[in-house]
């Protein structure tokens, strides 16, 4: 009996090997979830590439710690940056490096969910199943982020019943509104995470003469920056170079200053959620305010968004949990839901129909 017991656990061991893999292909990070297993891989979605020999020289956390400091012959890249596939072979080469990671050692294929931003066209989604198939999916989709964000806050979206989710990366910010579910109303723009850090180093530029890169940029944003409000108000030391001497200098910023520096990133973001609201029709727009809106999104984690958005829309807003991995949570997740997915183009390819 003991036997039997091992060997069927055995082989449940073997297929669970070949469980269903959930891809978010960001345009600031890359997440892969695993059935039963969750996140398995965070790396930034950025590529080193020799220019030489064309080879790839590095992928993810170590080709971040190279974004601006290459010598001539190598590039370092965020293939996706703007919410568009600006390189289609790095990121092709860049997705199939990490389903082979999560992959390798796998006896049976496994089926594969990617979630790509929403500006991608028809053509770059196409590479992006080719790339899944050719690293080992057996049958490769792909979804709609608002409905994998959605589905990985938690949001039950197969009712007739409207839920607003607003997902906001590094390069874009998705504002949707989903019944039945598919979307009804949505909206894509091209300001997120990266822009609130444009706007601190134009701001520290502008008030204080100095140059900060864009990594400092996002520690300050992380660190000490909202866009409502803070209980208390914090200030941090940054370094950077002064733009009349050219020399090292440091700067003491506080959050008020930053929240200046925001503002405008801010406005349009809660202007897009407006937008969609305006267009939502009134049933739905009746269910929002009950159930509230959910955010999403690493971008979404900059203090008081919710405070700010709640103050203009008059309706409840929430940070869901764990932010940074609704999506790729959502996208595996959609796997096994794959009958409440009404949309048919949110899984438009499957390599075996
Ligand atoms: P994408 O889905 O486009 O890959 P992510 O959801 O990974 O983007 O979010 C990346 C963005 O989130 C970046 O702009 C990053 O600076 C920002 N971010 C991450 N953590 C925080 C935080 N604690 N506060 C504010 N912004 C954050
Ligand atoms: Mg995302």
């Amino acid at each position: 009996m003991r036997v039997a017991l091992g060997i069927f656990s055995k082989i449940k061991g073997w297929f669970s090997l070949s469980s269903d893999i959930g891809i978010d292909l960001g345009t600031a990070s890359i997440l892969v979830h695993v059935k039963d297993k969750g996140i398995v891989l965070c790396e930034p979605s950025v590529v080193a590439i020799d220019k030489d020999s064309g080879k790839l020289y590095a992928v993810g956390s170590e080709a971040q710690k190279m974004l601006g400091r290459t010598p001539g012959n190598i590039v370092a890249i965020r293939p996706l940056r703007e919410g568009v596939i600006s390189d289609y072979s790095s990121t092709e080469r860049m997705l199939k490096y990490f389903i082979r990671k999560v992959t390798k050692n796998r006896i049976f294929k496994p089926r594969i969910m990617i979630c790509v931003p929403s500006g991608v066209t028809e053509v770059e989604e196409r590479a992006v199943v080719d790339a899944g198939t050719q690293a080992g999916g057996r049958q490769v989709y792909l979804i709609e982020e608002p409905i994998a964000a959605a589905i990985g806050a938690g949001l039950d979206i197969s009712r007739a019943c409207g839920c607003m989710v607003v997902d906001i990366g590094g390069g874009t910010s998705d504002v949707a509104v989903i019944s039945l579910g598919g979307i009804v109303v949505s909206d894509s723009i091209k300001v997120a995470g990266d822009r609130f850090d444009d706007a601190i180093v134009k701001y520290i530029r502008k008030k204080h003469n100095a140059v900060i890169g864009d990594r400092t940029a996002e520690s300050v944003k992380i660190n000490i920056g909202s866009v409502y409000k803070m209980d208390e108000e914090k200030s941090m030391e940054v370094r950077g170079r002064s733009l009349l001497s050219g020399l090292p200098m440091s700067i003491t910023i506080t959050s008020e200053e930053i929240r200046e520096a925001l503002d405008e990133v801010a406005v349009q973001i809660v202007d897009t959620v407006h937008s969609v609201l305006e267009r939502t029709p009134p049933e739905l727009v009746g269910d929002i305010a009950e159930n509230g809106v959910a955010l999403t999104g690493g971008g979404a984690m900059i203090s008081g968004l919710d405070k700010l958005l709640m103050e203009k829309t008059g309706i409840r807003v929430y940070l869901a949990d764990d932010p940074l991995s609704c999506v790729a949570k959502g996208t595996g997740a959609a796997l096994d839901n794959l009958h409440v997915l009404r949309d048919k183009s949110s899984c438009v390819y499957d390599q075996q129909e």
